[in-house]
């Protein structure tokens, strides 16, 4: 067996908080907890829970030790020991996804078990026990992460955009991986042998030290990983909400938490466009600051603990002309709901740039706002792509703190669209240089960008400047084609909802009842829009997590007709 670290403990902690990782229950909670579940002899060497098993149950140690490893082929690497008083579980308690790890006691003793459901209900109704537990859950996770201690291995390449990706949605799904990289480690070589892998099928990934995929979709990681499993997608569910941004986990929270039987669908990873911020400074409550990663990590498991689901899966249709409504998703499958909410947010236009994403909150922003300016000083000069208002706006904006904006347009000028009063302004300042017929066509950087080169497309001549802002405002789609004609959108596509619903839409989608659509209601009865994809919402994390909550009164209000 390997050990980790030669602490007691096993694993290398990155935090100082163990008591809080691993906290002792007091007598008077253990007896809390064993009032919900059943007391039970273990001897030495029974495998309480096995890596994989899904759904597993929760283990409070009363006398004995329950040792947890990770296996991997043949060996072990201890994570840590479980003693009287202590108890077993990481995040995947509350999804019942498969186990990371496998827990196996090492002495005779005594330990109070609780299947899944029964520690979901200690966690939502013993306020005192679910603080202690969530947060061991959470601590727990974070250092599983930190340490790369999981199920699964990935050999890719730090030149591959697809291993990028992969680690992406890895790191934002919260599932923690061991990473071999190609250009660093020579002695992966024979471990891609004992695999049967030739170089060209890089990415791999290896799950549970079984499954082989090369180069995977996230759809096929997902499934690896048995992200879906849990979840049974045949329930007709009070609400299916599409999407799993801000507004979408504020509803699966308020509609959870007020006794709703919710499933999330997600494409990919929980956080949405907020998920790929650096550091959100102006949401409330949070006067440091919080990375888009942090807030979504919490309102998912926020979301679980109310007993919400989330399926990693595409949306690719809504069924709305029968009731329970039918969502189908892109494995072919068919979810049913009483009522729906469209939470899928908006899509920003790219440059086609290969490495944009690597500079996204470091160097490249699709927003320009007082947090943006305070980024650089007063010396830096900053790039602005497009030439709309939004673009107009940043640029001027931006002109006030910065030494010169370049404002590059692909067109002759200016949209017809700026305002007049921008033109202006744009033309009357001075470090406001406007670059027309222009295109970014490479960017270059470490951590952060660093350099920029544009071409003009008339003359083909390429300029390269040390430049490490970039504010692309070319405008966002809203994410509103799969929905196929089904919802009445405006003529930019985001879904029009409550009073901006005509008569013509009304009776265009056989509106049935005697009342209007709820505010954030669509042009079908239980259909819901909120956040950035429903027509005339405010593009801000708390807006979009503003209308998610408001939008849960609707649904029971509905859910009563
Ligand atoms: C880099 C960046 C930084 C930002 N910084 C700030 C900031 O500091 N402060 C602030 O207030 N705002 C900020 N914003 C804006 C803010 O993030 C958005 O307004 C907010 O995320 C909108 O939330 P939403 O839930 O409506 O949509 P989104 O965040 O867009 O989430 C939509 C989700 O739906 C999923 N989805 C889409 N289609 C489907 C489908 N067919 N099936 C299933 N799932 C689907 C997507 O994968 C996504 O996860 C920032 C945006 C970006 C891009």
């Amino acid at each position: 067996m390997t050990t980790m670290s030669n602490t007691p403990k096993g694993l290398p902690l990155t935090s100082s908080r163990i008591e809080k990782i691993f906290p002792k229950l007091t007598p008077a909670q253990i007896r809390r907890v064993a009032a919900q579940g059943r007391t039970r002899s273990v001897r030495p060497g029974q495998v309480l829970i096995e890596q994989g098993d899904r759904a597993v149950p929760f283990f409070v140690v009363i006398t004995g030790e329950v040792e947890i490893v990770r296996p991997f082929g043949a060996s072990e690497t201890l994570i840590t020991v479980h003693g009287p008083g202590e108890f077993t579980g990481e995040v995947n308690m509350l999804s019942g996804r498969r186990s990371l790890v496998r827990a196996r006691a090492t002495k005779p003793g005594k330990v109070i078990e609780l299947d899944h459901e029964q520690m979901l209900n200690l966690v939502q109704t013993d306020a005192e026990l679910g603080d202690i537990l969530m947060r061991a859950f959470i601590l727990r996770r974070v250092e599983l992460i930190a340490a790369g201690v999981g199920d699964i291995v990935l050999i890719g390449s730090t030149h591959s955009a697809s291993t990028l990706r992969i680690k992406e949605f890895l790191m934002r799904n919260g599932h923690p991986y061991s990473y071999i990289d190609l250009e660093r480690d020579l002695d992966v070589q024979s471990l891609l042998d004992n695999f049967q892998i030739s170089t060209s099928e890089i990415p791999v990934l290896i799950c549970r030290g079984q499954v082989v995929l090369r180069n995977p979709s996230n759809h096929q990681i997902a499934d690896c990983l048995g992200f879906n499993e849990s979840v049974d997608q045949t329930k007709v569910r009070d609400l299916v909400v599409i999407g799993g941004g801000p507004s979408g986990l504020a509803a699966a929270v308020y509609g959870a938490s007020e006794g709703l039987d919710v499933l999330v669908l997600e494409t990919s990873s929980p956080g949405g466009q907020a998920g790929s911020s650096s550091r959100i400074e102006n949401y409330l409550g949070f006067p440091t600051g919080i990375s888009g990663q942090d807030l979504a990590g919490r309102a998912y498991v926020q979301a679980q603990k109310f007993g919400a689901h989330m399926l990693i899966a595409k949306a690719t249709q809504l069924v709305c002309d029968r009731k329970p409504y039918v969502i189908e998703v892109e494995s072919g499958a068919q979810i049913s709901a009483h009522t729906v909410l469209i939470a899928t947010g908006v899509q920003y236009r790219k440059p086609p740039l290969e490495n944009l994403s690597r500079f996204e909150g470091a160097g490249v922003y699709y927003g320009a706002t007082f947090v943006e300016a305070q980024l650089f000083g007063r010396e830096e000069e900053v790039i602005v792509v497009g030439g709309g208002n939004s673009a107009g706006q940043a640029a001027v904006f931006l002109a006030q703190t910065t030494k010169r904006v370049y404002m590059l347009v692909r067109s002759s000028g200016l949209a017809a669209s700026m305002s007049r009063y921008l033109i202006r302004r744009i033309e009357e300042s001075p470090n406001i240089l406007l670059r027309t017929h222009t295109e970014i066509v490479a960017l270059e950087g470490g951590d952060h960008l660093e350099l920029v080169r544009w071409r003009n497309s008339q003359t083909g001549q390429i300029e390269e400047h040390k430049i490490r802002h970039i504010f692309i405002m070319t405008g966002a789609d809203p994410n509103t084609s799969w929905l196929d004609g089904c919802i009445a959108l405006d003529d930019k596509g985001f879904i029009k909802t409550g009073p901006d619903l005509s008569a013509e839409n009304l009776t265009a989608s056989r509106w049935p009842l005697a009342r209007q659509p709820h505010l954030l209601e669509t042009s079908f009865p239980g259909v819901f829009a909120v956040g950035d994809v429903r027509g005339g919402s405010i593009k801000r994390v708390a807006s979009a997590v503003g209308e998610g909550s408001i939008a849960i009164s609707f649904v029971h209000q509905v859910l009563q007709e």
